[in-house]
């Protein structure tokens, strides 16, 4: 496996500095980002696109999100290191290792099987210590539920049932909910056992979350 070296650092250092040029200003999102090396979750040929603010494919259809759209989204989940994060859409894996910088317990699931197995052997390989499924994660993960905080990082039409009953009272919910073309951010913290209040912020274009409270596949 290809290492980090000077050259990265100095680009994610760079990276960081445009993040913070865009509006990110959370000290502890932005040093993981500038710790996690974003290029060895791109394949070999595509390594120098990785310290560029944009998405980029990562096979089976599907996108690394934009390093902005990573920032954005863990700002708002405000990580404690004590959480217990549940992510939906592992994807490559990055998103997942940036959330492993703000505290030792992720959970994170896959739907797309190829996808899943590709980044089990990788975060093995990097010895990061998610724990990762494969399965449909608009269902949520009831097994080690409640979450203190869910991560839904693909676009889905409604706010998932699901996922809304496997937060903490106190926890919160972040995902874009929207139609295939854009989806608005969305956070929901839940206030109570049967009480939710939701914000609305920007904007994003996602790849659909699929599934049973999703997009149906
Ligand atoms: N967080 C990822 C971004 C992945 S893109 C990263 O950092 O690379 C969104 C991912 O959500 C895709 O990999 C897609 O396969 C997955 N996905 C879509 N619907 C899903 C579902 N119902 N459950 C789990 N994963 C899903």
């Amino acid at each position: 496996m290809q290492t980090d070296t000077y050259r990265h650092r100095g680009q994610r250092r760079a990276l960081v500095a445009e993040l913070r040029r865009k509006g990110i200003h959370d000290e502890r999102v932005l040093a993981a980002m500038e710790h996690v090396p974003r290029h060895l979750f791109f394949e070999p040929g595509f390594r120098e696109h990785a310290y560029q603010d944009k998405a980029f494919p990562i096979g089976e259809g599907q996108t690394i999100s934009q390093p902005y759209t990573v920032a954005y989204q863990t700002q708002l989940l405000n990580v404690q290191p004590t959480d217990r994060v549940l992510e939906i859409g592992t994807g490559s894996g990055y998103q997942c290792s940036v959330l492993l910088a703000l505290t030792g317990q992720v959970y994170s699931i896959e739907y797309n099987r190829v996808l899943f197995e590709r980044t089990q052997r990788l975060m093995a390989r990097m010895h990061a210590p998610a724990h990762l499924f494969c399965g449909d994660g608009s269902l949520g993960l009831p097994d080690y539920a409640p979450y203190d905080k869910i991560l839904v990082t693909a676009g889905s039409p409604t706010l998932p049932r699901p996922l809304l009953r496997q937060l903490r009272v106190g926890g919160a919910l972040v995902i874009p909910v929207g139609d295939a073309s854009s989806q608005r951010m969305v956070r929901v913290v839940r206030e109570s056992e049967e009480s939710f209040a939701r914000e609305d912020f920007e904007v994003f274009r996602f790849v659909p979350l699929l599934g049973e409270a999703g997009w149906q596949k």
